[in-house]
């Protein structure tokens, strides 16, 4: 029998525990992810969801764009919420760095101050049954270029994409207990 996926969580900020737990309850090693080096070992990476202006300025002081831009090009991520920001090409409200590995634009905080979080009922293509899915000060991915896939919608807008390698989501799959949505993730890794 093969060996566990080995899989990297960027831990820098946010909430890399609760993506650890699922890694594990799908079947997978977690391994934290919090310098360049640490990228070495894994084979593929999840960004988390947390605040993504605070994890641009420690991937800036951590010198961890580029090696995570370079990791891109040869391996899976999986970014949710701030890690899906962190994955576009293009942010808007308000703009900043971005890795640029994934041709969607995505607006930040686009659900606005009084109604932003939520749980909502989502049905990915292949999924049966369903999916909850957690929204918390979310975006919303405004522009999905060619090459990108969505994979499931809410109210209109695309809320799981996926391009290639990799994979994002603007809820968070690691806070309901549902590891399908890591299990898509894994199935990316050979
Ligand atoms: N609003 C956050 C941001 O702009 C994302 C929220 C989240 O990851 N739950 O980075």
């Amino acid at each position: 029998m093969a060996g566990k996926k080995r899989v990297g969580v960027l831990a820098l900020q946010g909430d890399f525990q609760a993506h650890q737990r699922a890694l594990e309850r799908a079947g997978a090693e977690a391994v934290e992810v919090r310098t360049a080096g640490d990228l070495e070992g894994v084979q593929g990476l999840i960004i988390p969801g947390g605040e993504s202006s605070t994890m641009v300025k420690l991937l800036e002081e951590e010198k961890l764009l580029d090696p995570l831009r370079e990791f891109g090009r040869r391996r899976p991520i999986f970014g949710t919420c701030a890690g899906a920001i962190l994955l576009a090409t293009d942010v808007a409200n308000s703009p900043q760095v971005s890795l640029g590995l994934m041709d969607i634009q995505v607006e930040r905080n686009a659900y606005g101050r009084q109604l932003d979080s939520r749980i909502a009922h989502l049905n990915p293509q292949g999924m049966d049954g369903g999916l909850e899915a957690v929204f918390i000060r979310a975006p919303i991915i405004r522009r999905v270029g060619r090459d990108a896939k969505v994979l499931a919608s809410y109210e209109g807008d695309p809320v799981l994409v996926e391009q290639g390698r990799h994979l994002a989501a603007t809820f968070h799959p690691e806070l309901t207990g549902d590891a399908r949505v890591h299990l898509m993730f894994l199935e990316k890794i050979p």
